[in-house]
């Protein structure tokens, strides 16, 4: 599938349109989820332009990987996190909603998420997660 240049990450990495940042590098940006599955749902995604998990070069992987474990590491601190779920969707047959790729960090159980993509959650309450995670990296 060719990349859409329009996608609503690829237009929070041109700063086209906000996020809640909590952590950036030259490869990498990590921001809250703005319909999270549970409190600190983080998303971190490569700046390389890609679809799916498939796409992506090793290289580029490796970078995202170190920044999902920096990430993890933040969020497990800051919020007491007993544990984390690790999610990816490759294809919108498997329920992707946004065509650049990223990996979900949700800090819950894979038995007690909320709904996917489904609900607003509150700005300043995710700002204040973000100001959290931040603090722990
Ligand atoms: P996917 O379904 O592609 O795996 O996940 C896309 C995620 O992006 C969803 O969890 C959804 O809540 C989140 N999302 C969708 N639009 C935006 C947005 O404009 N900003 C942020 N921060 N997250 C978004």
């Amino acid at each position: 599938m060719a990349y859409d240049q329009n996608n609503i990450f690829a237009k929070i990495l041109r700063e086209e349109i906000p996020c809640i940042k909590v952590y950036e590098d030259e490869h990498t940006l990590a921001f809250m989820d703005i319909m999270p599955q549970a409190d600190g749902h983080t998303l971190v995604i490569p700046k390389y332009q890609a679809v799916t998990l498939l796409d992506l070069p090793a290289t580029e992987l490796t970078q995202t990987m170190q920044t999902v474990q920096k990430v993890a590491l933040a969020i497990e601190k800051a919020l007491d996190a007993k544990g984390i779920v690790l999610m990816q969707l490759s294809g919108e047959a498997a329920g992707q909603t946004v065509p650049h790729v990223h990996f979900h960090l949700i800090p819950s159980s894979i038995h007690t998420l909320k709904n996917h993509a489904s609900e607003m959650a509150d700005q300043a309450k995710l700002k204040a997660f973000a100001e959290k995670i931040k603090a722990s990296l």
